[in-house]
């Protein structure tokens, strides 16, 4: 596998630090809000690199963070007057809900970073012991010229960046470049106790502290956006190889934005669509299949015009799979053994197979890895039918399923409930509120709600729809 690594700016063979593991730490959303489709793009490609990697046998410890302290949740609870804690975990369970509806796996662990404080203190206790860092007022700072390497990843040099005027110069700072690693407290701030008074975590802490607490102190792979690679990033490497005198990540990767009007998507811009938005117009995996179809290092303008294409291009997948299934599960086909034309078109299908494979394996192109599966759904539509042996349809569709399912994409669809079906549960569900049994009405709630049902509870009884 060739990987892009931001920091030799060369795609480069991927040799994991142990072999057959793979140690990867993604940088995870801010919880203050439902997150936005240009979040979802790091969240789906760097699924599908885990499912690839699984795929070829890796076991892979992702590890990815919800970042719940932070100027927006608390500026969020202020404006509703509830505590920072309920917004980050309201918005916790909604990410996770996205994510589930994006066929995102869940990570092998996922911490939230008010749990890691502890860890912070530390590091930071042990920067401060190793001349890296320096305490004012309460407020510790990295002191940024203590580390040689200093721009590394992001290619800058830190007298440029210095001599740049974007950069506020605070009084207390040794240095203008020097970064907070932990801030005194603000009434009516969460804060934590620290040896330097109360207060909380700068933001890059949290990265370092649990990457090295979960992954070790040296991992094989760190993504994220490519917004990240400066600061947070460099500050990440900055923190932690100080405080180790390891090589924090051996490969970083960054996936482009996703843009709008090919301006980057964000909050502050306003011009976003959450994932919850447009899950409502489309099924989330076309939505998925749309990220997966652009490479991740290029940018990707979002439309409603491509989302339609994606819509079509992927039911054309499920129709194909669709009518393999039909094929195999009505009786048409014979046990007949495979014909010399069919063995041929086999070895079609395993070289699209390698082809797939080959695209995968060169920096992740699933683009081309896409192209590569309609080939096989053009040679199962023109060479699967009611003639042809039951172990050669068997064959094409299972290859159609994998290379699906290594990039996340359901190609086979659940069979769709039945009116009458939808209308039964609905009356056990009725029966089970009328018992006070909420726990089994919740649960045929969420049964329907997996198969695409929605249900409105109105005065006039339950309504229903389809998704
Ligand atoms: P945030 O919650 O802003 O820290 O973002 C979570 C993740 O989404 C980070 O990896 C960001 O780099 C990434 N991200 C944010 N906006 C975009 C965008 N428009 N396109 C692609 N990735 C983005
Ligand atoms: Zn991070």
């Amino acid at each position: 596998m060739r990987i892009y690594n931001t920091l030799t700016q060369k795609k480069e063979e991927f040799v994991p630090i142990e072999e057959g593991k793979i140690k990867m730490y993604v940088c995870g959303p801010t919880v203050y809000n439902y997150i936005h489709i240009g979040n979802a793009r790091p969240a789906i490609i760097f699924d599908a690199f885990r499912r690839y990697m699984e795929y070829k046998g890796y076991e892979v410890n992702y590890v990815t963070n919800f970042t719940d302290v932070d100027d927006k949740i608390i500026k969020k609870s202020i404006e509703e007057g509830v505590s920072a804690t309920e917004v980050s975990q309201r918005y916790i369970k909604e990410f996770r809900k996205d994510m589930e509806a994006l066929n995102v796996k869940e990570a092998t662990r996922h911490p939230k970073a008010t749990e890691e404080i502890d860890g912070m203190i530390q590091m930071i206790e042990s920067l401060i012991a190793k001349g890296h860092a320096y305490e004012k007022n309460g407020t510790v700072y990295y002191k940024t010229r203590s580390f040689e390497e200093y721009g590394k990843l992001s290619k800058k040099n830190i007298d440029d960046l210095e001599a740049g005027s974007r950069i506020a110069v605070s009084e207390e700072k040794e240095d203008p470049m020097d970064f907070v690693l932990w801030k005194p407290k603000k009434e009516g701030e969460p804060s934590w106790e620290s040896p330097w008074g109360d207060g909380r975590p700068g933001w890059h802490i949290e990265c370092s502290v649990m990457s090295a607490k979960y992954l070790g102190e040296e991992i094989d792979i760190h993504a994220g956006g490519e917004d990240l690679i400066f600061p947070h990033h460099e500050n990440e490497i900055a923190q932690s190889e100080a405080a180790s005198g390891k090589q924090f990540a051996r490969y970083w990767m960054h996936n482009a934005f996703l843009n709008i009007d090919n301006k980057k998507m964000s909050k502050s811009e306003g011009n976003f669509f959450t994932v919850r938005e447009i899950c409502e117009q489309y099924p989330p995996q076309v939505l998925r299949f749309f990220m997966l179809n652009a490479h991740y290092r290029s940018p990707l303008n979002f439309s409603k015009e491509l989302m339609e294409a994606a819509k079509n291009s992927l039911t054309r997948i499920l129709t194909s799979v669709g009518q393999l299934e039909f094929l195999l599960n009505n009786d048409a086909l014979k046990h007949t053994g495979l014909t010399a034309e069919e063995e041929a078109l086999i070895k079609e299908a395993d070289a699209l197979h390698e082809k797939y494979k080959a695209s995968m394996e060169d920096d992740l192109n699933t683009a081309d890895a896409i192209a590569a599966i309609f080939e096989l759904v053009k040679l199962a539509n023109t060479n699967c039918s009611g003639d042809s042996s039951k172990e050669f349809v068997e064959y094409i569709y299972e290859k159609l399923i994998l290379l699906c399912d290594i990039l996340g994409i359901k190609a086979h669809q659940e069979e769709e409930l039945l009116d009458t079906e939808i209308e039964k549960l609905i009356e056990e569900r009725q029966a089970a509120r009328k018992n006070r049994d909420f726990a089994k009405a919740d649960e045929i709630r969420d049964q329907l709600l997996e198969k695409g049902i929605i249900l409105e509870d109105t005065r006039e009884g339950v309504r229903w729809k389809r998704k």
